[in-house]
């Protein structure tokens, strides 16, 4: 048998043992063995999640409606509330789509969507960074797949001159705003060459930029208005939309051929109707929150600008990374930072290449201009 406690142990040894930390959220601050942060590595980018005068706002609203905190069953069998398909056909209609399907998360769209509209008859081609949850739908899918370099798409370009004809189908597949980078992919050039190849699909996620990017809050996707041009656009109400669950804006026919055959979708109890009530609540006033996205975008600039040499140059976003390179390094240095009062955490391999371990901020809309400079003086020293 194994010792996975010796796995364990050598994992410690090495720096890499993962542990949950406890720690409790006040707003913007986090509390972790007694010490109270600022908290430079929440996914809450609008600061929605911790706003009390909207949840007060919504519970008023809850109590008329008396939605249940559990749909006791997949939407397939007696879980459909109506409340779900009342934020399916706000989110079409918001995105300018024939079609919208929601999920209990972004990880089961992501290992259910390809897996269900893919075969061996297709090839995936997929940037090199996505997201681990896309990773596990392409590897769940067994279809073929190859990684392009990341957002490198004269790379793209070669792999479907080479290869888009030996299948039926291509998946493209990215993400919009990388997770550990920040950086951002031109939507725009991809499409255009997925036009100029007609049996291929373009799948893009916008877990990050969901919320923070776009003039109503619609993602990279708006910003770059091409919200029609990509066939599969997908997103998660995780991060900036302060709630749980995700989405797919699609096809009519994609969206009835998944409910068909994505088996996280059948599979699984939905998400309870009071969640998804909650969500459509915030969707709802997402074009309204400009200030957030206006202050987030001012100091994430300010934090890239003086990280410039360090790894903050390649983010493009409010998620900026601070490369340090060796595994030791990075702990030591989020460590001082966290004893200054600022929560922010190691990545390292295999999340990210090896040697270039980093502290990723994510940075919300509820930091100030102040903080980030303190934090700026703090990491100069
Ligand atoms: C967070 C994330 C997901 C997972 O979404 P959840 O709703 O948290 O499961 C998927 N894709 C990307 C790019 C992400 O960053």
């Amino acid at each position: 048998m194994k010792d996975y406690n010796n796995i364990l142990e050598k994992l410690k040894a090495s720096g890499n043992l993962r542990s949950l930390p406890d720690v409790v959220h006040r707003g913007k601050w986090i509390e972790k063995e007694g010490q109270t942060m600022l908290n430079l590595s929440s996914n809450d980018y609008l600061g929605l999640s911790s706003r009390q005068d909207l949840r007060n706002e919504f519970i008023g609203q809850l109590q008329e409606n008396d939605l249940p905190l559990s749909s006791s069953s997949s939407r397939l069998l007696t879980g459909n509330f109506p409340v779900y398909s009342e934020l399916e056909e706000l989110m079409a209609g918001r995105f300018g789509r024939e079609a919208a399907l929601l999920f209990n998360s972004g990880y089961h769209a992501n290992t259910g969507i390809l897996p269900a509209l893919t075969d061996k008859q297709s090839l995936i081609l997929a940037d090199k960074l996505v997201h681990a949850s896309i990773i596990d739908g392409i590897l769940l899918s067994g279809t073929p797949y190859q990684r392009y370099r990341h957002n490198d798409n004269g790379h793209l370009e070669q792999l479907l001159a080479k290869y888009a004809h030996e299948y039926e189908q291509v998946f493209i597949v990215t993400e919009s705003i990388f997770s550990m980078d920040g950086d951002v992919a031109d939507l725009r050039r991809l499409v255009s060459l997925k036009k100029s190849y007609p049996n291929t699909w373009l799948y893009v996620d916008e877990a990050h930029a969901i919320g923070v990017r776009g003039k109503n809050g619609l993602g990279i996707a708006e910003e770059q208005d091409c919200i029609r041009d990509i066939d599969l656009l997908v997103g998660t109400f995780g991060k900036a939309l302060g709630s749980m669950g995700a989405y797919l804006l699609c096809s009519r026919t994609v969206r009835e051929y998944l409910v068909n055959t994505m088996r996280p979708l059948i599979f699984s109890t939905a998400l309870p109707p009071a969640q998804i009530a909650w969500t459509k609540f915030l969707f709802e006033k997402l074009p309204g929150f400009t200030d957030e996205r206006l202050r987030l975008s001012v100091t994430s600039h300010l934090l890239s600008e003086a990280l410039k040499g360090k790894g903050g140059e390649i983010s493009a976003s409010h998620i900026i990374p601070f490369i340090i390179g060796e595994n030791e390094d990075c702990i030591r240095t989020s460590l001082c930072l966290q004893r200054k009062g600022f929560y922010c955490l190691p990545v390292r391999p295999p999340t990210v290449p090896k040697g270039t371990a980093r502290i990723r901020f994510s940075l919300t809309a509820d930091i100030t201009e102040e903080e980030i400079k303190e934090l700026i003086m703090n990491i100069g020293k």
